[in-house]
């Protein structure tokens, strides 16, 4: 078992998360572009992402629809169910 995703990512491992909060507004798009790619490999919504169906909390990825489909439960299995059944979501 290897975490090597923080080791090749320094705003992670070289800041505090204070000094992160006070230059969040600056790079902002940078670290919101660091937690995609963390997330995304890591296989899971980011925590409190919404369904992109509806308002429920997402427990789902489908890298299959897109690298940004998050899914509730109902949700996962209903966009998967008549179309995009090839499709392999991740919860
Ligand atoms: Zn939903
Ligand atoms: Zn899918």
């Amino acid at each position: 078992m290897t975490f090597h995703t923080f080791d090749e990512n320094p705003a992670v491992q070289g800041q505090s998360y204070s000094d992160r909060q006070r230059k969040a507004a600056e790079h902002w798009s940078e670290i919101r572009d660091h937690l995609q790619r963390v997330l995304v490999e890591s296989r899971i919504p980011p925590i409190n992402s919404k369904c992109m169906m509806c308002d429920e909390l997402a427990v789902a990825i489908c890298d299959d629809c897109s690298s940004t489909a998050f899914f509730c439960k109902e949700h996962v299995e209903q966009a998967h169910l008549n179309s995009n059944i090839f499709h392999r979501p991740h919860t």
